[in-house]
């Protein structure tokens, strides 16, 4: 590709709205273009990237006995109610309606659509285990969309779905398909973890996400730092950090605590270590309020609150009225004794002593608390996030916490589709049985996104080689004028082109400076800059992209030297 046939538009300014990297050069190097909230196009340039990355997920799914089809974006509204899953996707979905008042749904994902296609398709067990895969454009209202294409609105997902007679079968599906997931992100070249995730509103039992490391990744992953747990912080495991509770050794004393209301607060006010009070949050739950209780300085982790049964779902905290009915306080004073509910406590907590809590009257606090004795709990759950320094839930070591960028998620969903769908099978007794159902998703958009937050340095873009727009750029100084530049760099360009390699000759007018540098944003790995004085000397300069160091390589071997970086 000669740059004056291509279309290159890089931009010096940092649009105002980026605020990660990834999305800053994106749009720097003009691979996307925004169009609306949420809704970017890919330049030419972009779809370079994009498409590298779609046949690496194309030939590793094709590899692992997937099979590609396409399904309809728009999806009938009729097959949501099947399911019931409307309130759980909530305002992520996009409505719309046809000219005769029909309604539709712009597919956030399609397990429904599937499961339709497989109930009319599939009747015998013969027919399974049977894994389909689709690459398309997927909508979802994000409340905040933000960082490019990292989380938009329109983008483009791998989404496969596997079907079974029973779940020995799914459970094999699922690590093959685990291992698709390792191969893909492994050929594109990401450093990744593979962590235990939370199902959220897809559902099923058992779920995987990958994550690409980077530390401008939304999610905190937790790790054993000796061993192989690692898990979202969402699903992570909290321990009890008390092994059994001691005696009582105070007794409950009632303190005035004006304007003391953070925990912070408390613990200074009362000179004790916030380890030594409890949080009390009241939540709706399905049988009247509930109560959730963790230790002073732990978070309450919502995703694991949302997920108790007597927990409404979504998580709602009660508001400051209700708070005072239940309670009969402001929230900065609500305790355990004598609280009117349904109460849950962390697992630390149910093993604490002489703790400090709220008295349930405005500005006091309770000293000496002690369970059983001044207050009880209905059950003791894991409700806390889980902390760096924590014992890993599995024993070995401690927890530590990267951040990590969602690329892919693998699930066990069981029969919950097939079952309220009814995608039944007649099995190897005639009997009719419904079908075993996993599901796979991969973000294809946002894959792009995390590997340029990966691999970048104040310059530019370093692309990994599998998927870098170009193999090798030609930056020839003055080929305009210099007869015998350009021809050097026409030879080159020729000699790569017919050996296959991607290379792109940079034949525009413009300052040497403005293009080294528009080279170093756009972040093609290999760079050969040809001049009039190093081809006195018979030489060209090459610079690697991952280091800029530059080489002065013979003439008669630079095709033979490119070509041997390119294979290594
Ligand atoms: P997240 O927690 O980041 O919102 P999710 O759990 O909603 O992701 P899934 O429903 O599992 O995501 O979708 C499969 C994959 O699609 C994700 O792993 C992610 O890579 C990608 N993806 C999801 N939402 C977006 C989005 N708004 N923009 C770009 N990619 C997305
Ligand atoms: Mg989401």
């Amino acid at each position: 590709m000669r740059t004056t046939a291509f279309h290159l538009v890089t931009r010096k300014e940092t649009p105002q709205d980026a605020e990660i990297v990834s999305h800053q050069l994106m749009i720097r190097a003009g691979l996307i273009r925004k169009l609306g909230a949420g809704l970017y196009t890919w330049s030419p340039l972009g779809m370079r990237v994009l498409q590298k990355v779609e046949n690496i997920i194309r030939e590793e799914m094709n590899a692992a006995g997937a099979l590609e089809m396409l399904m309809p974006a728009v999806q009938p509204k009729e097959l949501w109610e099947e399911t019931g899953r409307i309130a759980d996707f909530g305002g992520q979905l996009l409505a719309i309606q046809d000219r005769a008042e029909r309604d539709y749904f712009f597919g956030p994902t399609h397990e429904e659509v599937i499961t339709d296609f497989v109930r009319n398709e599939i009747n015998s067990y013969k027919q399974l285990p049977i894994n389909f895969y689709q690459i398309q454009t997927k909508f979802r209202d994000e409340i905040r969309p933000r960082f490019g294409v990292m989380r938009s609105r329109e983008f483009i997902m791998k989404d496969a779905y596997s079907f079974h007679l029973d779940t020995e079968s799914l459970e094999q599906t699922y690590q093959v398909m685990k291992q698709a997931y390792s191969n893909i992100i492994k050929r594109i070249g990401l450093d990744f973890r593979c962590v235990l995730a939370d199902s959220g509103a897809i559902g099923g039992s058992g779920s995987q996400e990958f994550h690409v490391i980077a530390d401008s990744g939304e999610d905190a992953i937790m790790y054993s730092d000796q061993g192989e747990y690692a898990a979202n912080l969402e699903k992570c495991e909290a321990v009890s950090l008390i092994d059994n509770r001691n005696t009582a050794e105070q007794d409950v004393k009632k303190v005035h605590t004006p304007e003391v209301k953070t925990i912070e607060a408390v613990s200074d006010f009362l000179k004790v270590e916030s380890t030594q009070t409890i949080k009390t949050l009241l939540v709706a739950g399905v049988d009247g309020p509930v109560a959730l209780v963790v230790r002073g300085d732990h978070n309450l982790n919502e995703v694991k609150a949302n997920n108790l049964a007597c927990v409404a779902s979504p998580l709602r905290m009660l508001n400051d009225d209700e708070i005072k009915q239940v309670a009969g306080c402001d929230a900065g004073s609500i305790g355990v004794k004598d609280l009117n509910c349904h109460i849950v406590v962390d697992r630390t907590v149910a093993n604490m002593n002489d703790f400090v809590c709220g008295a349930n009257e405005t500005d006091y606090h309770l000293t000496g608390m002690n369970w059983d004795r001044d207050a009880v709990y209905q059950a003791v759950e894991d409700i806390r996030d889980a902390q760096v320094g924590d014992p890993s839930p599995d024993g070995v070591g401690v927890l530590k916490v990267a951040r990590g960028i969602e690329v892919g998620h693998i699930f066990q969903l069981g029969s919950k589709y097939s079952k309220a769908m009814n995608a039944v099978v007649l099995n190897e007794q005639g009997k009719s049985q419904a079908m075993e159902m996993g599901c796979y998703g991969m973000g294809v958009t946002r894959m792009v996104a995390a590997a340029i937050e990966q691999n970048h340095d104040d310059k530019g873009i370093i692309w990994p080689a599998n998927i870098a727009p170009f193999g090798v750029a030609i930056l020839p100084m003055n080929y305009q004028k210099s007869e015998r530049v350009k021809r050097a760099a026409d030879d080159l360009y020729e000699a790569l082109q017919a050996q296959g390699i991607e290379v792109i000759l940079d034949d525009r007018k413009v300052r040497p400076g403005f293009m080294m540098s528009d080279f170093e944003l756009l972040g093609v790995p290999h760079q050969v800059i040809i001049g009039d004085r190093s081809l006195d000397e018979n030489n060209i300069e090459y610079r690697s992209r991952i280091n800029m160091a530059s080489e002065k390589i013979s003439r008669d071997t630079i095709e033979s030297f490119l070509m041997e970086k390119i294979q290594a």
